[in-house]
């Protein structure tokens, strides 16, 4: 295992077993639910739109590393985001993920732990793990669309 790859193994456990901005929001937040079958990810995602902005994110997952940390991650990197800079952000990790986007893409110091989810591509079955918290954000920005 190269240096890198040892890195991004550290950060997706401390997401997986710390995992940020757990929980529910009561109302009026969006609710998006969403399941993975192949592997028995659920996610519940909480969201509080305010100004074009999401002012609070809450996530309540269970299910594999990947899923539980890619949440994680997702939550801190989009709380407090206008929605634009949000949906720019699903598409950079979506890209990276399915391998559609450009490879080289630097991230900004404050999604540095993102990174870590690169390597998630060289396992095809574990992308779906990555991309539900992701989707079902998309999800919850298109209500308020
Ligand atoms: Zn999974």
């Amino acid at each position: 295992m190269s240096l890198a790859d040892e890195l991004y193994r550290e950060t997706i456990l401390d997401h997986y077993h710390h995992p940020r901005n757990q929980g529910v929001i009561a109302d009026p937040a969006v609710k998006i639910e969403g399941v993975n079958p192949l592997c028995g990810d659920e996610v519940t995602l909480y969201v509080l739109f305010d100004d074009g902005k999401i002012s609070d994110v809450k996530l309540q997952a269970k299910g594999c590393s990947i899923n539980m940390a890619s949440g994680s991650m997702m939550t801190e990197a989009v709380k407090g985001q206008e929605i634009g800079e949000a949906t720019e952000v699903i598409d950079l990790i979506k890209g990276m993920l399915t391998g559609k986007g450009n490879d080289d893409v630097e991230l900004p110091e404050e999604l540095e732990d993102l990174e870590s989810l690169k390597g998630v591509k060289k396992y095809p079955v574990r992308i779906k793990c990555a991309l539900l918290p992701w989707n079902a954000l998309l999800e919850a920005i298109d209500t308020v669309k």
